[in-house]
């Protein structure tokens, strides 16, 4: 008989000891079902954990072969842990997935489903927001529609990390050396055979998001930097228009000075001008600013992560 293919299941954790139990059993009964038909490999992040998650995750590591655990260094954010993970991952096809079971595991198996039948991605987009605020719901619906204006390659709207993706897709995304990662952004660049099914997303099992709207904004930048440069040619379109603009007025100014004389009153609308060409100046360098600084952090060249240990059986097994 031809040997299972193995799955691999990458979840970052930070700080996330009150979830693993309930995660790692539910998961359990996924499986159980599954194995029959595939091997199964847990792969856990631990992204700087500072509470009892990595004593938790030994525990488990020690008594079953099929869990691994990467620690790394420090909080490297979910991104880095994410990518940590799906680099050590051995599988044939590779999930990742949260630990606060946001991200439920019976989905797995109409993955599986798609994979067989030669889906290279199969995406995982939930059907609803209804367990987020008003707020998230929102700005959320704001980025995706943005994003996918400026950006060459559309993301689809809600769906985050969770989905599978064949092991050439893993390979793709392996090749690609950037270091500010937005893996929703790469898993979708790469192409290849796209499938989506949807579910319905569970509230938190426990604990709290890590994200508060500061992190989102900054994730939301580094998404629309790292994807596409519109936000940089824009610039080159404003300033033409404002050009245009400024020369057909000065030509005005300079004929109805010349005609009528000289008119000191005018106080308002230079400051005015002078108000908005300073904004939209600043405005312009801060963004030639973000893609500096991107710029600058790709050259240094520091790895993404730095991985402290990594425990794992010799034989993945189920
Ligand atoms: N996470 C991580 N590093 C971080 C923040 C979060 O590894 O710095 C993990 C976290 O433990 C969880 C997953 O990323 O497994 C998703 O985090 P969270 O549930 O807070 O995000 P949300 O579901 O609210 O988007
Ligand atoms: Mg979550």
């Amino acid at each position: 008989m031809a040997k299972k293919n193995l799955v691999s299941l990458v979840v970052p954790v930070h700080n996330e000891m009150n979830a693993i139990d309930l995660f790692i059993e539910k998961l359990h009964a996924v499986i159980a079902v599954l194995k029959q038909k595939y091997r199964f490999e847990l792969v856990f992040v631990n992204d700087g954990s500072t509470d009892a998650t990595e004593r938790l995750i030994m525990g488990y590591a020690r008594k079953l072969p099929w869990i691994s655990l990467i620690n790394l260094s420090r909080n490297f954010g979910k991104e880095a842990a994410l990518s940590a993970g799906i680099k050590h991952a051995k599988g044939d096809a590779v999930i990742p997935m949260d630990v606060d079971l946001q991200d439920p595991p019976e989905v797995i198996e109409q993955m599986l489903i798609h994979w067989q039948s030669g889906a290279k991605i199969v995406n995982a987009c939930r059907a609803s927001r209804d367990q987020d605020s008003r707020l998230k719901r929102i700005s959320a619906a704001a980025f995706y529609k943005i994003f996918n204006l400026l950006a060459d390659r559309p993301i689809p709207s809600g769906v985050g990390d969770f989905r599978l993706l064949d092991r050439e897709v893993v390979n793709a995304i392996l090749t690609i050396g950037e270091r500010s990662r937005f893996n929703k952004g790469l898993f979708s660049w790469v192409g290849f055979e796209t499938v989506e099914i949807s579910y319905e997303r569970p509230a938190r099992s426990s604990g709290e998001t890590h994200w508060s709207y500061w992190k989102l904004w900054k994730l939301a930048c580094d998404g629309i930097f790292a994807s596409t440069t519109m936000p940089l040619r824009i610039w080159t379109y404003i300033g033409l228009i404002m050009t245009l603009v400024s020369i057909m007025y000065s030509g005005f100014l300079f004929f109805r000075t010349l005609i009528f004389g000289v008119d000191v009153p005018g106080y308002t609308s230079t400051v005015i001008l002078i108000l908005i060409f300073g904004g939209m100046n600043m405005f312009a360098l801060g963004i030639i600013g973000e893609y500096v600084g991107r710029i600058y952090i790709e050259v240094r060249k520091r790895p993404l992560y730095i991985v402290r240990s990594v425990y794992q059986h010799s034989e993945t097994e189920t």
